[in-house]
């Protein structure tokens, strides 16, 4: 874990409320898993006083790029972060995706923003199992909010999309298209996305080994293990315990967690 500063050098729009930032931080390029996380202070002004957390989307050479939507006062000032800003880092951080199982093909399912981290995990499985089938089921509510598309486009990825208006694939949730994906043999699936997507998730699996890794979004407010705000409930026995998303996670196997349990957001 490196405490840094990263350089903006590019902040784009990457849809309705969304933004695309690349950093120079070589320490944390050099460094980042997919699944991993970086803490960025959002201004280089006096406030917000405390970081936020993004998932590491890409590294691109000395660059780490992150894809996020402004919900709030941290993301509306990263939102006006112009390229020159100096912004704090800390990071890499989390558990990253364990991707190292080969598959017949990796399956990536995201929800809205939850595609974030999902370049780098496309890359990164390319390499490690190159002749394995990679596919990114990406869901969103229209076809511009289908964050990222033309990055896996790019990263020869197949991408299958659901939008809620209909405008771009399936007419629906992206939960809808998991019943093909799961009748194929050796699928090893990835999910990032709001909680409904991963109660509707682990209910398909009911009837699925495939195994299943998501990672969880709770608030967190310092990273690494200090303020315990981001516990989530995973499975223990026939009951549960809390454990920090930030250490423990935020890639857990999803028949460990108690999606019922988890924050709504
Ligand atoms: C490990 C991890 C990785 C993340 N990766 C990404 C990412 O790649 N892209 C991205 O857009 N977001 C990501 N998030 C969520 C992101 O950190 C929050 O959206 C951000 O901290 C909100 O900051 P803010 O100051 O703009 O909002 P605040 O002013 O702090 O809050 C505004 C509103 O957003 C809600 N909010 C706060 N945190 C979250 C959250 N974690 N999820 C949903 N709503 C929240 C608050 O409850 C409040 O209603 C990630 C979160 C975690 C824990």
């Amino acid at each position: 874990m490196f405490e840094t500063h990263g350089i903006v050098t590019r902040n784009d729009p990457l849809g309705p409320g969304a933004f695309w930032m690349e950093l120079r931080a070589p320490e944390i390029a050099a460094a980042a898993l997919p699944g991993q996380f970086t803490m960025v202070l959002c201004s280089d002004g006096p406030e917000p006083l405390t970081r936020r957390p993004f998932s590491i989307a890409d590294v691109v050479e000395d660059r780490i790029a992150l894809a996020y939507v402004v919900v709030g006062r941290g993301t509306t000032l990263l939102s006006r972060a112009a390229p020159g800003v100096r912004l704090p880092l800390l990071g890499p951080l989390g558990r990253p995706f364990d991707h190292r199982v080969p598959a017949g093909t990796h399956v990536m399912v995201a929800g809205g923003i939850g595609s974030a981290p999902f370049p780098l995990l496309a890359r990164a499985i390319r390499e490690a199992d190159p002749g394995a089938g990679r596919l990114v089921l990406l869901g969103g509510r229209t076809r511009d909010h289908l964050f990222a598309r033309e990055r896996f486009l790019e990263l020869g990825c197949e991408v299958r999309e659901a939008t809620e208006d209909g405008s771009l694939g399936h007419r629906g949730f992206v939960t809808d298209l998991l019943p093909d994906v799961l009748a194929e043999a050796d699928v090893r699936l990835y999910a990032c996305g709001p909680t409904p997507m991963f109660r509707a998730l682990r209910g398909w699996l009911e009837a699925s080994d495939a195994p299943c890794q998501v990672s969880v979004e709770p608030v967190m407010a310092c990273g690494f293990g200090a303020c315990y705000g981001c516990v989530v409930p995973v499975r223990d026995g026939e009951g549960f315990r809390y454990v920090k998303a930030c250490e423990e996670g935020p890639t857990f196997e999803i028949r460990d967690l108690r999606v019922e349990d988890l924050p709504s957001h």
